[in-house]
């Protein structure tokens, strides 16, 4: 059933250069050479080769696009099948042209994510790789990027598969222990079972102490700018977007007059809540836009509190900075160009040290302490680590909690002075589990489901 021949267009769709239509099956070959127009046949073509020719319509004779083709015979190649990969001029109309001409010839359209499925399906990757082209796409900062292209690489993978290796030493023991049921092989076992299951927990924690942190570089932080009117939120807002290109978007499930919006500051994407309401220039819209404040700071992963070093600290701001400290905050204080009014002593009373930083969004000063500050918070320093292995995805996330889960339970079991038979349930549930995230193990309704995630043409 898998080998029929698809194919889509696999570059963004767009005013871009180059647009590339990817073909991918048995037929793959010969269907694009009864549409090429070249001095040389393709099915005589080595492979991994690139052709310059013609793309014509055999009905009408017609030349529709000038064309680099590629050919690349399995399994050397991303599908493990023949996949033929046609470039074109670009320009929405003729590459359609060219899909369409294939898709008359029989080859079918490929659903989002069939190449990758295939490639999965075909043992080229496993599931943890496959999401991770997922979250390819999709990544919205450059940090987000390199995590996905860890686990492109299977960084996860490798790790998972070690666990895995483990718990098989500990199935094994067990194994051995029921064939061989003397007394103090079994006292061993228990031991043994025990140190190992803590052990594997021990790794399963720390993949999941970094989820936090691939979630926040994946999504980005949830971030809401307050302040009084004035104090400088918009121009900060404005900074930001403007050195880093903010996407404005439109996400599903949010509300209409909730616009959020991405900047990041240096590697760290902000997502930026309410930003209408900051948006906006007449302190009348602001007023109206408080409530929505007050939402979008029980919102937030990070609050950026703002205050002007030019006036008086207000009562109703003291009151502020009492209420937010109990949260991911930093308090800005802006406009330090201007002569000092505002009570810097009471505000140290209130506020650590650590999280203050001073600036002049007019002056251009203090952005890249306020980066080192977000960093200093959300990371704990270890931003620059780059060796560590994030998980990132919520499925993955949960079954590490179930493998994690069912260790636990083994311990109790042994604790409890359990037979072995009986542990031996609970250490393979959490093997399953494991091998869940990397593929080896995932029911095909799963599969189906990771892989309709796909944009088409992957
Ligand atoms: P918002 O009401 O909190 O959004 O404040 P705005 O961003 O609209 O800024 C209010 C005024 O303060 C504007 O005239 C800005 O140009 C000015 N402003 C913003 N940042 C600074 C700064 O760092 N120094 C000085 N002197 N003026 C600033
Ligand atoms: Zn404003």
């Amino acid at each position: 059933m898998l080998s029929d021949t698809i194919a889509a267009i696999s570059t963004p769709l767009g005013e871009g250069g180059i647009a590339v239509i990817r073909v991918s099956g048995d037929e793959a070959i010969p269907q694009v050479d009864q549409i090429f127009d070249s001095k040389k046949s393709l099915e005589e073509v080595p492979t991994h080769t690139v052709h310059y020719g013609y793309i014509k319509d055999p009905e009408r004779g017609e030349r529709i696009e000038e064309v680099l083709v590629t050919v690349m015979r399995g399994p050397r190649s991303f599908t493990r099948e023949d996949v033929v990969e046609i470039s074109c001029h670009g320009g929405i109309i003729s590459v359609n042209k060219v899909l369409q001409l294939l898709l008359r010839r029989g080859v079918r359209l490929a659903e989002p994510g069939e190449f990758t499925k295939r490639a999965f399906l075909n043992g080229r990757i496993d599931l943890t790789q496959a999401e991770a082209v997922i979250d390819l796409i999709r990544s919205k900062s450059d940090r987000a990027f390199s995590i996905a292209l860890k686990q492109v690489e299977g960084r996860l993978s490798k790790k998972i598969r070690e666990l895995r290796q483990e718990l098989v030493e500990v199935l094994a023991h067990i194994e051995v222990n029921i064939d061989y049921p003397e007394h103090d092989v079994e006292e061993m076992t228990s031991a043994y079972i025990k140190e190992k299951s803590e052990k594997v927990i021990a790794e399963i924690d720390g993949l999941l102490h970094t989820a936090r942190q691939g979630k926040i570089l994946r999504e980005g932080i949830v971030t809401a700018i307050v302040g009084r009117p004035n104090v400088g939120k918009s121009s900060l807002l404005n900074e930001l977007a403007q050195e880093n290109r903010a996407i404005v978007t439109d996400i599903p499930g949010t509300t209409r007059d909730v616009i959020e919006e991405y900047v990041t500051v240096g590697n760290i994407p902000l997502r930026l809540l309410d930003t209408a309401g900051i948006r906006e220039t007449s302190d009348l819209v602001e007023q109206i836009g408080v409530e929505r404040s007050k939402h979008a700071i029980a919102e937030a992963d990070l609050i950026l509190y703002v205050l002007n070093n030019g006036e008086l600290l207000q009562p109703e701001e003291i009151e502020l900075l009492e209420q937010i400290r109990d949260r991911q905050y930093l308090v800005i204080i802006n406009k330090i160009d201007l002569p000092n009014k505002l009570d810097l002593a009471k505000v140290g009373e209130l506020i650590p040290e650590d999280r203050i930083v001073k600036m002049s969004v007019k002056e251009g000063i203090g952005i890249e302490e306020l980066e080192a500050a977000i960093a200093n918070l959300f990371f704990s320093g270890e931003l620059e680590g780059q060796d560590l292995t994030y998980v990132s995805n919520a499925r993955h996330i949960a079954c590490l909690e179930r493998a994690k889960q069912s260790l636990q339970d083994a311990i109790e079991s042994v604790n409890a002075g359990i037979p072995i038979d009986i542990m031996q349930i609970d250490v393979r549930a959490a093997w399953e589990q494991l091998g869940e995230i990397v593929g080896d193990a995932a029911p095909d309704s799963l599969i189906d489901q990771i892989f309709s995630q796909f944009c088409l043409g992957k």
